[in-house]
């Protein structure tokens, strides 16, 4: 989108005052922070936007709203930036709203056990913030100490807590939402049930294509009585995977089920060292929880399923420190990748949990096919995959390789019944690999939807739908 300095000049202004100057970044020294998210660079670019703002206030996203309509420019949405597939990015330039500052925890009600936050609130902050009246907010993205609720909720996002719990749409309860021309529409709310169209359901994973979140209602759960977590090592991806069918199958659903491979194991251990055996070629990270009778019995039960399917050692964690540990490997997962690589590129696909032998095996043939390293280290119990294809950006034709890898293994999760995405969302990354899911008449039908709530294509533009999709989402040809 193209905009001449005397427009750019009329549209800052008339941003600043409404937030005043110190609230809206315009300077390209301070645009430098917003130009990325935590995606592949090589893939999504670098997209400077016109502005950037901070509110506040509900009221405030909606005059930048229309400040933004009335010059037919994009309106974005960022919450912390740590998206991995682009969607947070000014492809098309516009008006980015940053929700940094929109940071409060409005409410929290524990008898009908709900919490009312503004978007900006970091995952994590929720919790712990509740933690003291013994209770918590479970969508819990490995990223949660830094990921706000507004971009969790954007993306739909998961986490390993999500196996048993559901991922963030199952904690929402109701939203307000400012839409692009300014509007502010509230959709459900804390009472067990809102009746008419659940539109709360369709903002939910929308990735700001249908307008912001300024507020949401979320459910919080009581902290369960104990948890119990254990770290069983195998002498295969495939055997571990069988064993995770075989737990489920069983009838326990663990509150966490997350599987490693050797290559992740040794980043970890040279990053952060958890504890993880080196010479094992997976591990499985189980967590139970509930009351501490039941956890104990369950953890005994997990125990012997795993020994029955292979699991070559067992370790229980005699105390919360050690389960802690055990848990911060896993989260600094990807972070300790840059022991190992450079760079790393990230298919986050799902496959149906039975199908993760045959997945693993896919992976291993892909690797090998293109002469990558790959690592996996995933939501196990969801079947959530997340191989990560390692490699050095400065090998000539790497990339080409690497994105080719990449669209074959999507391909090998929906021919096994699976998609594109578990959790990361598509934004600009996939949003032509969705094509491999969707009919044109899908599409069609998607689209308008969001000309619905979105008639002029101002919100998020050039995100989530195929890149030759017209503004309004139609086949172009
Ligand atoms: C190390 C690491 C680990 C991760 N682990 C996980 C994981 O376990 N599970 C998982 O699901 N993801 C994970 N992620 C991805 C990422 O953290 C999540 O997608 C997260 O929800 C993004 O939150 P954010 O605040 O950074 O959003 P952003 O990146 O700022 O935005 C993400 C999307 O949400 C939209 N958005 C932001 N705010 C709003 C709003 N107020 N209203 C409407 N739309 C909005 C944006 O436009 C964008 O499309 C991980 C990322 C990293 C870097």
């Amino acid at each position: 989108m193209t905009i001449t300095t005397d427009q750019s000049t009329v549209v800052i202004d008339a941003l600043r005052a409404v937030l005043g100057a110190d609230y809206v970044v315009s300077d390209r020294a301070g645009l430098g922070v917003y130009e990325l998210d935590a995606s592949d660079e090589a893939i999504t670019g670098i997209h400077r936007p016109l502005a950037a703002v901070l509110p506040e206030t509900t009221e405030e996203v909606a005059e930048v709203a229309r400040i933004a309509a009335e010059h037919d420019l994009p309106l974005l949405a960022r919450g912390s930036g740590t998206g991995l597939a682009g969607g947070a990015i000014a492809t098309q330039g516009g008006v980015m709203v940053v929700t940094t500052r929109m940071n409060r925890i409005v409410e929290v009600n524990l008898i009908d056990r709900y919490a009312v936050v503004q978007p900006g609130v970091v995952n994590l902050d929720l919790s712990t913030h509740l933690a003291p009246q013994g209770f918590y907010y479970a969508p819990d993205p490995s990223s949660q100490r830094a990921c706000s609720i507004g971009g969790n909720l954007g993306n739909n996002s998961g986490g390993p807590h999500c196996l048993k719990y559901g991922v963030t749409n199952n904690h929402v309860l109701g939203l307000e939402v400012v839409l692009p021309g300014g509007e502010v529409c509230r959709f459900g709310g804390p009472s067990a049930e809102n009746p008419g169209h659940d539109l709360t359901g369709l903002i939910v994973g929308s990735e700001a294509t249908l307008g912001i979140i300024t507020s949401a209602t979320v459910r919080i759960l009581p902290l369960p009585e104990e948890k119990g977590v254990l770290l069983a090592t195998f002498e295969s991806m495939e055997t571990a995977s069988r064993a995770v069918s075989a737990t489920i199958a069983d009838g326990i659903l663990p509150s966490a089920l997350e599987m490693m491979d050797k290559v992740t194991i040794s980043a970890i251990e040279a990053g952060i060292g958890a504890g993880y055996p080196r010479d094992a070629e997976a591990v499985l990270l189980v967590e139970l929880d509930g009351p501490t009778q039941t956890v104990g019995e369950e953890r005994e039960r997990v125990a012997e399923i795993l020994s029955e399917h292979g699991a070559m050692t067992l370790s229980v964690a005699e105390t919360a420190e050690e389960a802690e540990l055990l848990w911060w490997g896993r989260k600094a997962a990807f972070g300790a990748m840059g022991r190992l690589a450079p760079n790393y590129h990230l298919t986050d696909t799902v496959v149906p949990r039975s199908k993760l032998p045959e997945a693993m095996q896919l992976v291993a043939e892909v690797a090998s096919d293109y002469d990558l390293i790959i690592a996996n280290v995933f939501h196990a119990g969801d079947g959530n995959l997340h191989p990560l294809i390692l490699f050095d950006r400065k090998e000539p034709g790497i990339m080409e390789r690497v994105l080719d890898a990449s669209s074959v293994l999507m391909q090998h999760c929906i021919d096994l019944g699976g998609a594109i995405s578990g959790e990361h969302g598509i934004g600009i990354e996939k949003n032509d690999a969705l094509t491999l899911m969707y009919s044109d008449i899908d599409f069609g039908e998607m689209a308008r939807v969001k000309r619905a709530l979105d008639p002029r294509d101002l919100a998020n533009p050039g995100k989530v739908f195929p890149s030759n999709f017209d503004r309004f989402g139609e086949p172009l040809d």
